[in-house]
């Protein structure tokens, strides 16, 4: 999996602990953004969150693009409704006749029965779309056929508060292998352009206390932790 930040709002940090001084103090329009320092910034985003005052992180959005991710994973991801999305179409692309074409989970690739069941059928659903594409069956249904397993590609945008709620949920020991991968690369990217807004982001139990019904037992003691393990 490839993941590239394509484009950030300018100075995250800053930017949002302006939209908390435009609340909070009586300052102007004009001097929202001087001499901020990164102290300040610290303590007011510190204060956001500790408030919930999570519409400030609202002015801040990062584009990223992806490729290498399954279909299987990318369902996932669509699910988040406050993110921008565009992704390659499988009516309009043809889909490479390409075994590597496929993701194949490590819990496969590292068994040698269940990874030649697993790319004997995806062969054979390669070539039942190469056969039907050759038939003249229009690649928007010659595609029934492919795997789920099948790798996309996507540009996506998500704003700051949509972010932390994603890496909520999604770097959660429990969440799925691919999606959890995309959300951790992701983190590290933000990270390098808002460490502040991302000092610390990521499921409950990087906070303190684990909200899921059934725990993994092992929470994350720290943020190198969630983003090396
Ligand atoms: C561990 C796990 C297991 C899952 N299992 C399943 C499953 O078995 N089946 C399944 O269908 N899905 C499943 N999902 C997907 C899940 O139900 C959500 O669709 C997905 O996680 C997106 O989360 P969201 O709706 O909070 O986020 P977003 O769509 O990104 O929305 C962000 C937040 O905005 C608010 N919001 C957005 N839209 C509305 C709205 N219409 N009304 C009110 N508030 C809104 C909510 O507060 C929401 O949390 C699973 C997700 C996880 C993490």
């Amino acid at each position: 999996m490839n993941v590239f930040l394509l484009a950030h709002t300018p100075e995250p940090d800053a930017l949002v602990a302006a939209a908390a001084k435009i609340c909070y103090r009586d300052i102007t329009a004009g001097e929202l953004l001087k001499g901020e320092e990164k102290n300040l910034s610290r303590e007011l985003i510190a204060d956001l969150f500790k408030s919930g005052h999570l519409s400030t992180f609202e002015h801040v959005s990062f584009t990223f693009a992806i490729d290498g991710l399954s279909r299987v994973a990318s369902h996932q991801l669509v699910r988040h409704r406050l993110a921008s999305f565009s992704q390659q179409s499988q009516r309009y692309v043809k889909m490479k006749y390409d075994p590597e074409a496929v993701i194949i989970p490590d819990a496969i690739k590292n068994n040698p029965e269940a990874e030649k069941i697993f790319t004997e059928a995806v062969k054979k659903s390669q070539e039942a779309y190469k056969n039907l594409i050759e038939l003249g069956i229009a690649k928007e249904d010659a595609r029934f056929i492919l795997p789920h397993g099948h790798s996309t590609r996507l540009v996506l945008t998500m704003n700051a508060r949509e972010l932390h709620h994603f890496f909520s949920l999604r770097l959660c020991r429990r969440a799925q292998w691919e999606i959890h991968e995309l959300a951790r690369q992701m983190l590290a990217l933000c990270r390098e352009k808002a460490p502040v807004l991302f000092e610390k982001a990521g499921p409950a139990c990087i906070f303190g206390k684990c909200n899921e019904a059934r725990s993994c037992g092992r929470p994350y003691k720290n943020m190198e932790d969630l983003l090396f393990d």
